[in-house]
């Protein structure tokens, strides 16, 4: 087809280029008037890394990688695809920290996101106030969230909802809905964003908002990349406190465990001075280690004890809130944390306390990702699976999932974590789906495999789905994984119509984001 002889075409021109101009097609022509010719690698490790996601299982080889130094490259590159009378697919590869392909295109173009963040280094996050919506951030959707909280920090201020990891991309992020303990009260990061300039399907650049192309900027967010590029986010932003106090305690009993977290998250108003700022959850379980690479907290000398508790139990689960404060809070702070916790049924004398910066709190997961990148483990497959599960079902789904089919297989290796969030928090005119219910929760499986042995995982992963399926519980796929159109119907619901439509609206020739497996030209 042509788009193929296209790909090829420019696969032979990079090896060449310079050289042969009889090598190129009138589209290639095209190309070159736009200067980016040159900005195709097709080299062994540029395709391998494209090829590659922190999952570790899903691999589809590209025909081209693409490193844009400009946004305008990309909308070039977008339109070069749309007028084409085959067009090729294009993936957006923010830092490929997705784990099941989503970031990938077989035999199409990866645009590698990496190299426009080296390009505007610096240039591509910009602070300002404006009198209606207050501090804002001008974001590059290139950017990783690290970067954004460094620079925004310089001014005292900082984005109010994040990730529990900061080294991923904010277009990776936004694609999805991007959400941590901040996501019960600030709603997640979708919920944030004012304004965003988009390179749609077509390759054209739009701006939108609340106030204009709103389909558009409903779309993108929470969208899979499907509707169009984000080249910038307005992230809202408010003062940064300075430190914060960090409390886990454990229970054994998961209705209370979930009775506590609901009640907590029931005061959950943005400007709310009683209110937590973060609130997560997470099992503890014989197989996992007590300290993970989400965060070390418990001190080693509680571990044996800790340890026979888990033995005595199964399951611990474990309730981790934070309060941040500054100079003027920092003498009211332990009160109210006080108040917060009091009445809560955690297991007497299991209730642990940690006072750190802002910036450490945050950024809490870096070290453990380092520790396991000196050992090897952190480029290993990662079979995840990450759900949204109605208020009403999740005692269902504990006495089918955690207490029956994790005990009986007993292979759970990394974190499990388990929170509720408001859903009065989210927008649901934008593409996120989410379950009906005022509350939800999300449970987060994020396994860490052998390189022989995730197989165990995708079926644990796969039993967990089909209980859900057979016992009735609504479960969504957060960053999902669905291969079939039906899958997608389903995962979609009521929102599929708008979502199909939007999808013929802002990328009527299917091409990009690929890697999701939500359209596929040939149908
Ligand atoms: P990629 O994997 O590169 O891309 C993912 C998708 O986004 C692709 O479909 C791509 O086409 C699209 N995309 C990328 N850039 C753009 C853009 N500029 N415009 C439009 N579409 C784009 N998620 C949470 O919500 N909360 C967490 O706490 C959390 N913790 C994580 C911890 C770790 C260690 C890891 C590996 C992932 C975590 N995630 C979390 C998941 C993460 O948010 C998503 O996988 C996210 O998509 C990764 O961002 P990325 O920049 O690596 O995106």
């Amino acid at each position: 087809t042509y788009s193929i002889l296209l790909l090829i075409t420019i696969t032979r021109l990079i090896t060449i280029v310079g050289k042969t101009e009889q090598w190129k097609a009138p589209i290639l022509q095209e190309l070159d008037i736009h200067n980016i010719s040159l900005k195709f690698h097709n080299d062994p490790e540029a395709i391998k890394i494209a090829s590659r996601d922190y999952g570790n299982i899903v691999h589809e080889f590209p025909r081209a990688v693409f490193r844009p130094s400009s946004i305008d490259d990309i909308a070039t590159l977008i339109k070069s695809s749309y007028n084409s009378p085959s067009p090729f697919d294009i993936s957006l590869r923010g830092h490929g920290h997705s784990t099941n392909g989503q970031a990938m295109a077989r035999d199409g173009v990866v645009v590698d996101m990496a190299s426009l963040r080296k390009q505007r280094d610096g240039v591509a996050i910009n602070v300002s106030k404006d009198p209606l919506i207050g501090h804002y951030a001008d974001v590059g959707g290139e950017q990783l969230w690290i970067d954004v909280l460094h620079a925004t920090l310089e001014h005292g201020l900082a984005p109010v909802s994040w990730t529990d990891y900061l080294y991923l991309t904010v277009g990776g992020t936004l694609s999805n809905a991007g959400i941590s303990g901040q996501s019960f009260r600030y709603g997640p990061q979708i919920s944030n964003v004012h304004e965003m300039d988009v390179i749609t399907g077509k390759g054209e650049f739009v701006t939108c908002s609340w106030q204009k192309n709103l389909e558009l900027f409903q779309a993108v967010l929470g969208g899979l990349g499907q509707f169009g590029v984000i080249a910038r986010a307005r992230i809202a932003l408010e003062p940064t406190p300075k430190r914060v106090k960090w409390v886990r305690l454990l229970y054994s009993d998961f209705s209370a465990f979930t009775k506590d977290q609901e009640r907590l998250i029931s005061i959950n108003g943005r400007k709310q001075k009683t209110a937590l700022d973060f609130l997560e959850g997470m099992l503890l379980m014989n197989q996992s280690p007590i300290n993970n690479w989400r965060s070390s907290f418990f001190p080693i000398s509680d571990h044996p004890r800790i340890a026979s508790l888990i033995t005595q139990h199964s399951i611990l689960y474990c309730l981790e809130v934070a309060k941040y404060y500054d100079d003027q809070t920092e003498k009211t702070v332990d009160k109210e944390i006080q108040v917060l916790l009091q009445g809560l049924a955690y297991i007497p004398g299991f209730h642990y306390e940690k006072n750190v910066s802002y910036v450490e709190f945050l950024n809490r997961v870096r070290s453990g990702e380092l520790k396991l990148q000196s050992q090897g483990l952190w480029d290993v497959p990662h079979p995840w699976l990450n759900l949204f599960i109605p208020k009403t079902q999740i005692l269902d789904f504990n006495s089918g999932v955690f207490k029956d089919i994790m005990l009986k297989r007993n292979i759970t290796a990394g974190p499990v974590l388990v929170y509720p969030m408001n859903r009065n928090k989210w927008d649901d005119r934008m593409s996120a789906s989410i379950p009906e219910e005022d509350v939800f929760y999300t449970v987060g499986f994020l396994h860490s495999s052998g390189f022989d042995t995730w197989k165990e995982y995708e079926a644990q992963n796969r039993e967990i789905l089909e209980f859900c399926s057979d016992a009735g519980i609504e479960v969504r796929q957060y960053l999902p994984n669905h291969r079939t159109q039906k899958d997608w119907s389903n995962h979609f619901g009521a929102k599929w119509v708008r979502f199909l439509g939007r999808k013929h609206q802002f990328d009527p020739r299917m091409i990009l984001s690929p890697g999701q497996k939500i359209f596929d030209k040939q149908q």
